[in-house]
């Protein structure tokens, strides 16, 4: 048997907002390499090898899961969401790149998943439906500054901003510094939008404004959503306001 890896997005949560291909890829993996609680989510198969990790030490995991398809298994590697967008997918391409020329050989494929930030904007209406970024607030592997200075950028830019790994336990702080430093640039009514643990059970949506934004709404399943001065509010009588980003793009 020759070897194959896929690297498998499994959307935000439930079953439902995974794709058919995820799917597809996982019940025809010999091996599942993962953190744990990811792993969880993917109904048992018999036969089929668990390799749960924690959730740091991503290259040691991608390298792990090279070697068991250099060995001939068909391994899937799972991220949340999409694994190109802070997932595993990137520590899986660096560990090719370092290790040994056999793994460039290896049929690997990656297989797109609905990312927080797709779910988390369809549930309150379209903010993202003109030009916006993605910021990871984790200063685990860059610098602050370079996150500042990011945010700085888009916000002056005119960019809605998604921000992922808002804050942690280990990192407290992050997200009320993120609000100050957009404070000087964008309205006070600007729309913020918590949306934590989107697609499960304790789904909860926050839609607030930047002037009221506190960080103590979040945490680490939180998608925060930072809009524009053209993001558009629209309120109904017993529920939260749509959002949504106009076509024309500026204010
Ligand atoms: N690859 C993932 C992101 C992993 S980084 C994706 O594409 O979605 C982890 C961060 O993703 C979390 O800190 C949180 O900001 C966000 N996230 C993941 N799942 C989420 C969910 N169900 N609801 C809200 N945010 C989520």
């Amino acid at each position: 048997m020759s070897g194959r890896l896929s690297v498998v997005g499994l959307g935000p949560g439930e079953a439902a907002v995974r794709t058919p291909q995820a799917e597809a890829a996982l019940a025809a993996a010999t091996d599942l390499v993962g953190y744990g609680p990811y792993l969880a989510r993917v109904a048992a198969a018999p036969a089929q090898a668990r390799h749960p990790s924690d959730n740091r030490e991503e290259v040691a995991r991608a390298c792990h899961a090279l070697g068991l398809a250099a060995d001939g298994r068909h391994v899937a590697v799972v991220s949340s969401g999409d694994a190109g967008v802070f997932g595993m997918a990137s520590a899986v391409f660096e560990a090719i790149e370092a290790g040994p020329p056999a793994w460039r050989r290896l049929e690997v494929e990656v297989v797109p998943g609905i990312s927080a930030m797709f779910a988390a904007a369809a549930r309150i209406g379209a903010p993202l439906g003109h030009d916006f970024c993605a910021i990871s607030l984790s200063d685990n592997l860059k610098p602050w500054e370079v996150v500042a200075q990011r945010l700085r950028a888009a916000a002056g830019a005119g960019f809605v901003v998604a921000l992922y790994n808002p804050l942690s336990r280990a990192r407290p702080w992050q997200l009320g510094a993120a609000f100050d430093l957009l404070r000087p640039i964008l309205p006070g009514a600007t729309p913020v939008v918590f949306a934590t643990a989107v697609t499960r059970p304790e789904e909860r949506i926050d839609v607030t404004t930047l002037a009221d934004a506190d960080q103590a709404r979040a945490d680490m399943r939180t998608l925060v959503l930072v809009g524009t001065k053209a993001t558009r509010r629209v309120e109904r009588p017993s529920a939260p306001p749509w959002l949504y980003a106009p076509r024309r793009g500026c204010a």
